[in-house]
């Protein structure tokens, strides 16, 4: 037990380290954002290519020092209750944007609303995470399906798979780690699944995956459906005082 609370000692200052480092960074990825858009209309279309590349640079790294703000929880969130199936719906054509035209998204669930307590933003950065690792799985193509259903039991469920390389039995003993990550460094931060496992596990959640290599992976989240009674005014992170009963 002193070794696992040493080792989460350590993941925190690790996670305070870098939203220190990625907030001031962000704000300079601002900045170059903003100037690479001011150029874009000014110069040559030769240049307007090596402009585009900047943009797609800075806007990769704005990504990835999101990705460790919100590992960090470096932002105050707020905690509402929102419709899991109308979020995987109205992510759908974003995501879409986020894959290769080699690549079918597939949305579907039930018409019922699956109300849960989250954070709207948080459950839109899972769906891109999950999105993204299953895009870089299948470099050839493929499909993904992401579904949202009610299993017996008062939780909503989200499951996206997809056909792609599969994962060994190492790196699925790895995957939720913190800064474990297959990828080469410049796209892999490793920090996709931990942050994943981090929101589900905040709002009192489960994930599980299911992987064979050369099949598909499937990942599948658990979120408590919120009461029908529940108090539907937003709240803070750390939930309301006060059950409902
Ligand atoms: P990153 O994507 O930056 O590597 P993640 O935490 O999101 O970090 O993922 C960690 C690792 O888990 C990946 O590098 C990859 O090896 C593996 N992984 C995650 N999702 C999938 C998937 N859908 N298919 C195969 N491997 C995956």
């Amino acid at each position: 037990a002193i070794e696992r609370s040493a080792r989460a000692k350590r993941m925190e200052s690790l996670g305070q380290l870098a939203g220190g480092v990625a907030h001031d960074f962000n704000n300079l990825l601002a900045i170059i954002l903003n100037y690479a858009d001011f150029l874009i209309d000014e110069v040559t279309p030769e240049g307007r290519k090596d402009l585009a590349r900047i943009r797609d640079a800075a806007d990769r790294a704005r990504d990835l020092t999101g990705q460790l703000l919100l590992f960090a929880k470096r932002q105050p969130t707020q905690v509402e209750t929102v419709d899991l199936k109308e979020v995987v719906d109205c992510s759908g054509e974003l995501l879409r944007r986020s894959i290769g035209a080699n690549i079918q998204l597939i949305c579907r669930g039930q018409p019922e609303p699956l109300p849960v307590r989250a954070n709207r933003g948080h459950l839109d950065q899972i769906l891109l995470n999950l999105i993204v690792n299953a895009r870089d799985a299948m470099p050839d193509g493929g499909v993904i399906v992401m579904e949202t259903d009610r299993p017996p039991g008062d939780n909503a469920r989200l499951t996206v798979s997809d056909t792609g390389c599969g994962m060994t039995a190492e790196v699925r003993d790895r995957l939720f780690e913190p800064f474990f990550t297959t990828k080469p460094a410049d796209q892999g931060t490793g920090l996709g699944l931990a942050t994943v496992y981090g929101i589900v596990a905040d709002a009192g959640g489960q994930i599980s995956v299911d992987s064979s290599p050369g099949v598909g992976t499937t990942f599948r989240i658990l979120l408590p459906l919120a009461a029908e009674s529940a108090d539907r005014a937003p709240d803070t992170d750390d939930g309301p005082a006060h059950g409902h009963g």
